[in-house]
C-alpha cells in the first residue's frame, strides 16, 4: 500500500479573507505533514520575504516564458502581476505519496478544478458571511445602503463557493486551521479511496 498518490489540497476564497495567514498557522504545525507548493510570482519582494521559501520571484518575461513552455498547472494576473503553480513540483510530491497544498486565488482555483477534479477545494470565507444573516434581520440599525452593500458582496462570495467541496469560515485563525485539518483527515477516510487502495493491493497479491 505504499507510494499511495498524495492528495491535491486547494484553498483558496476571496481576497482579503486570510488565506495566506491561515495557510502559514497549518504550516507551523510541526504535525502537518502536506508539501506547500511555493508559487511563482511578477511582483515585488516584501520586507521579510524571500527567494524560495514565500515564492520563486520571476520577471515578466521569464514568467511568460514558463507560460509558453506550459510549465504551469495554473496562473493568473491579480492586481497587475502574475502569480501561478509549477507543475513539476507538484506532479512529482504527489507521485511520491504526499499531500501537496496550494494556496492560491480563485480564478486559479478554477483551472486547477478543471485540471484535476479530484482534487480537495476548501473555501475560505469571510466570517462576515456568517453574521450576515444576523445583520440583515438585525435590529435595523444598518442604514439600508449598508445592508444592500453587504448583500451584493455576499452575494459574490456565494457564487464563488460554487466549485468548492467545503466551506470553511476564518471566525478565528486557529478554529479555521483545525477545520481545514479534520477536512484533510477525512478525505483520506474516503470509501472510494480506500476501496482503490485495497483493489490494487488484491491485484498485485494474485500476481
Ligand atoms: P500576495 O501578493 O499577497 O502574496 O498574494 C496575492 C494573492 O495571490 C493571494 O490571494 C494568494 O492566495 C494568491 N496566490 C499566491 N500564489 C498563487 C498562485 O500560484 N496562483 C494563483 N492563482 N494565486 C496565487
Amino acid at each position: 500500500m505504499d507510494n499511495e498518490k498524495g492528495l491535491l489540497i486547494v484553498l483558496s476564497g476571496p481576497s482579503g479573507v486570510g488565506k495566506g495567514t491561515v495557510r502559514k498557522k497549518i504550516f507551523e504545525d510541526p504535525s502537518t505533514s502536506y508539501k506547500y507548493s511555493i508559487s511563482m510570482t511578477t511582483r515585488n519582494m516584501r520586507e521579510g520575504e524571500e527567494d524560495g521559501v514565500d515564492y520563486f520571484f520571476k520577471t515578466k518575461a521569464e514568467f511568460e516564458e514558463l507560460i509558453k513552455q506550459d510549465q504551469f498547472i495554473e496562473y493568473a494576473e491579480y492586481v497587475g502581476n502574475y502569480y501561478g503553480t509549477p507543475v513539476e513540483y507538484v506532479k512529482n510530491t504527489m507521485d511520491d505519496g504526499y499531500d501537496v497544498f496550494l494556496e492560491i486565488e480563485v480564478e486559479g482555483a478554477k483551472q486547477v478544478r478543471k485540471k484535476f477534479p479530484d482534487a480537495l477545494f476548501i473555501f475560505l470565507a469571510p466570517p462576515s458571511l456568517d453574521d450576515l444573516r444576523e445583520r440583515l434581520v438585525g435590529r435595523g440599525t444598518e442604514s439600508d445602503e449598508k445592508i444592500q452593500s453587504r448583500v451584493t458582496e455576499a452575494r459574490k462570495e456565494v457564487e464563488m463557493m460554487n466549485l468548492y467541496d467545503y466551506v470553511v469560515v476564518n471566525d478565528e485563525i486557529d478554529l479555521a486551521k483545525q477545520r481545514i485539518q479534520s477536512i484533510v483527515d477525512a478525505e483520506h477516510l474516503k470509501r472510494e479511496r480506500i476501496e482503490a487502495k485495497y483493489r490494487k493491493m488484491i491485484l498485485e497479491a494474485k500476481k
